[in-house]
């Protein structure tokens, strides 16, 4: 587990916003900051995403710069327009301004091109016959030095000649690339003639089938840093040993040369961060879609009912640094609830009613309780909450036979309905199966809006509905996908699959909410009181209204901080 900055470290900058500031002392950039935010549009953003927009973005406005959201579109095979629609949405929820519109590494395909070419004149550059397999053994290990390619010592002139025709589309897909002449016996193997093009006709989800050849990350990603200008190139640690590599290409191109600097990538327990494992739980419809609430996606997040302003604090909270390191999903929620206690409105609802009659209360009668809808925000104001002679309790607030601790309602006791009355239960009824059907209860109409004028105190405060102004709602609640902390850890034979937690959904039907909740939309957040926090669904309807438990009120990381400390 990681060690948290406390709120005072926050404001010492972080060593990537330290290399920043010192560039901008020193004058190295004129002044100028841009950095990019580079998704390869092939999947959904999730929350390791959001850790780099936040870096990413907030840089650019805590130094006055700017931010390209850029789709590192090179890959035509896997990439789609659904998922670049997504991630232009998601960048944005997260407060990331990037102007009025993204960019695309795709654009640049022909200045790539022109580039490959002024390559191959410099001599840097050649037409590669080796396969893929050949190629791959031709490359040597860590421990052994590669093989020169046969190809290695062609002429500029039979490689500009061969690279035209590539282009042309004379050559099948895999049947030859083009390699940067570096070094086959460099200790760093990316080093080793990296392949700059490969050869795929294939369709480009914006270029169509106007090239045939694609470039590769590597040689594609400081290029597209260069034409757009970009000053730090942030990136996570996986690509230090790219580093190299992306400094040789723009430095034997001679062009605008960026920064690169690599931070670490976020991990938390029990979630998998993997686009290509997200994909598979989605196309396996282990989830309902990729914004299924329990996926670690910014649009499942967001569905789940978490702020864009809990994630960014979030991100704020864990810093960025070098080590690779993977934080307790509890401080995630902790940010979480920080956020919906000051923001969201109390109200209450039962999940699984047990039928109460207030038999002392009078027949057809129902009045209008004043509820305070957050006690945190002072603007928020009150409501009113019917009460009649029916209600709905949560079945769990009784027992018939209470054990030690148990101090919520009982035959003949008392306690206080929130914001209304002080109850006695006298009588329990049950049907044949002996199951509690309804509780039979006196109130106090003395003790109107929870207190007793006599003084007399009780032990517990409930939750409750009035059963003939109650909406009926569907609420989901909601575990962790999986039930290891490190997902990825499996026996022989197994996959993360098998980590799978199958009580990670439990519908709830035929719950009862307050009527205030009539005309609630699609990703309003509220506190069910006593419960958690929960959000309107996405398919919420005034016919059918579904809510989805988003986090609990109980706070899981102030107590492992608290045991910490001890
Ligand atoms: P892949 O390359 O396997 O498709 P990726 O997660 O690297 O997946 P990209 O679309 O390339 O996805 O990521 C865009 C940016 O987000 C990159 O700069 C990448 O470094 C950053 N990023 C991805 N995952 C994380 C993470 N877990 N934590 C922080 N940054 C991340
Ligand atoms: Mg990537």
């Amino acid at each position: 587990m990681t060690e948290i900055n406390d709120t005072n470290q926050n404001e010492r900058l972080d060593f990537v916003r330290q290399i920043v500031a010192d560039d901008m002392a020193s004058g190295k950039w004129d002044g100028r900051v841009v950095t990019r935010f580079p998704p390869e549009p092939n999947g959904y953003l999730h929350i390791g995403h959001a850790k780099s927009i936040r870096l990413n973005f907030g840089i650019a406005e805590e130094f006055g710069g700017k931010c390209n959201l850029r789709f590192d579109d090179t890959n035509p095979c896997k990439e789609e327009q659904e998922y670049v629609d997504s991630i232009i949405e998601d960048v944005r929820w997260l407060g990331g301004g990037f102007g009025d519109k993204p960019l695309f590494g795709s654009d640049y395909f022909q200045q790539m091109y022109d580039w490959a070419v002024s390559l191959i004149k410099k001599g840097k550059a050649y037409v590669c016959d080796l396969t893929a397999e050949e190629t791959r053994q031709y490359r040597g290990t860590l421990t052994e030095p590669g093989k020169d390619s046969p190809c290695r010592n062609r002429s500029i002139e039979e490689n500009l000649d061969l690279f035209e025709r590539m282009k042309a589309g004379e050559f099948p897909d895999g049947s030859k690339t083009l390699k940067a002449k570096i070094d086959m016996a460099h200790p760093n193997i990316n080093m080793r003639d990296p392949v700059m093009y490969r050869i795929l006709h294939a369709e480009h989800h914006r270029t169509g089938d106007n090239w045939c050849i694609y470039p590769m990350y590597d040689w594609a990603h400081g290029l597209e840093d260069s034409v757009e200008g970009i000053t730090h190139s942030i990136c996570t640690l996986e690509f230090e040993n790219h580093r190299p590599l992306y400094d040789w290409f723009l430095d034997a191109l001679e062009i605008y040369h960026p920064q690169q600097i690599e931070f670490a990538r976020l991990n938390l327990t029990y979630t998998v961060m993997s686009k290509r494992k997200l994909l598979q739980l989605v196309k396996e419809g282990y989830v309902s879609g990729w914004d299924d609430p329990r996926m670690p996606t910014v649009c499942g997040l967001r569905r789940r009912g978490f702020s864009s302003e809990a994630i960014c604090n979030f991100c704020k909270v864990i810093g960025v640094n070098k080590f690779n390191s993977t934080i307790d999903f509890a401080l995630l929620e902790h940010c979480l609830r920080d956020h919906l206690n000051k923001t969201s409105p109390r109200v209450m609802a039962v999940l699984k009613p047990l039928k109460v009659v207030i038999t002392n209360y009078p027949e057809g009668q129902s009045e209008e309780m004043d509820a305070i809808n957050n006690p945190e925000d002072p603007n928020a104001g009150t409501r009113k909450v019917p009460f009649s002679k029916v209600l709905y309790l949560e079945e769990e607030d009784f027992m018939e036979e209470p054990v030690k601790k148990f101090f919520r309602l009982a035959p003949g006791r008392e306690v206080r309905l929130r914001y209304a009355y002080f109850i006695t239960c006298n009588e329990v009824v049950k049907n044949d199966r002996g199951n509690i059907v309804e509780l039979r209860c006196t109130y106090d109409p003395e003790t109107r809006g929870g207190d007793a004028p006599d003084g007399r105190k009780v032990k517990a405060t409930l939750h409750w509905v009035s059963a003939k102004h109650a909406l009926d709602a569907e609420v989901r609640l909601y575990d962790h996908l999986f039930n290891k902390e490190n997902p990825d850890e499996v026996d022989e034979g197994n996959t993360f699959l098998d980590n799978m937690n199958p009580n990670s959904l439990e519908v709830v039907t035929n719950c009862k909410i307050e009527p205030f909740l009539r005309g609630t939309k699609a990703l309003d957040r509220w506190q069910f009181e006593r419960i958690g926090y929960f959000c309107t669904d996405t398919d919420s309807s005034v016919e059918k209204l579904i809510f989805n438990k988003t986090v609990g009120l109980k706070d899981t990381w102030a107590k492992i901080q608290k045991q910490q400390q001890k």
